[in-house]
């Protein structure tokens, strides 16, 4: 073994050791204008589930651009970096399909079930945008739905738009994050003009107020012109 070779054993053995050892500690966040938890927890190197266990008391309604949250890393640790080139393609941005009310959070209880989505109030006919870009994967009446548009994003994403009055895609169309998909109805089990709006991921519906930007719903950003 060389000389250099030594302190570079040395290194590495210290390293590792460091990587079981460092304690865990609470560092705070502070939320960007514009930024959802999700990309919070991406940009601290943390999953949104551990972002979400590390602030019990949050209430993601209530949440503003300047909130302070708190995201557990080890001491030491350096986020992984986020490259293009991942495999793991994930979906990067959502943007609120429509301004309106909130009318009805995700999990509140309906009947034996709790509410997979998000209610969002707003008059008949108002444009409902897509959260993502994304493949058009249904667009049709389905049961108490009433016309729905489901939207397949990178990173195992599913968006859900219901109640529509009118689908404006069809199914297999790749469509734009922000584009006009759908306008806002009360098809199906609905009892006023709303947009049900729900976020999967890995098939389990997840709250999408984790996914969208805090505060009020922000000005939509102009349409982008070609699909990546
Ligand atoms: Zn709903």
């Amino acid at each position: 073994m060389n000389r250099t070779a030594v302190p570079f054993l040395m290194l590495v053995l210290m390293t590792s050791a460091c990587a079981t050892r460092a304690p865990v500690t609470l560092r705070p966040v502070t939320l960007a204008p514009g930024e959802s938890l999700w990309r919070a927890a991406r940009r601290s190197g943390v999953s949104l589930d551990a972002l979400v266990r590390a602030n019990p008391h949050m209430d993601p309604a209530h949440l503003r651009p300047g909130s302070v949250i708190r995201v557990a890393v080890r001491e030491g640790w350096v986020p992984a970096s986020w490259s293009a080139g991942s495999s793991q393609r994930q979906a990067d941005e959502f943007i609120w399909p429509l301004r309106g009310q909130i009318e009805s959070r995700f999990g509140q209880p309906r009947g034996a079930r709790r509410h997979e989505g998000l209610d969002v109030k707003a008059a008949a006919g108002m444009p409902v945008r897509a959260s993502e870009f994304g493949l058009v994967t249904l667009s049709g009446r389905m049961g108490s739905y009433g016309n729905v548009v489901i939207i397949r994003h990178p990173g195992q994403f599913v968006t859900v738009y219901a109640h529509n009055e009118q689908n404006l895609v069809q199914a297999g169309a790749w469509v734009a994050r922000g584009q006009i998909i759908a306008r806002v109805g009360q098809t199906g089990n609905a009892t006023g003009p709303h947009l049900h709006f729900e976020v999967r991921r890995d098939k389990r519906p997840r709250d999408p107020l984790y996914y969208l930007p805090v505060g009020p719903p922000v000005p939509l950003r102009a349409p982008v012109a070609r699909i990546r």
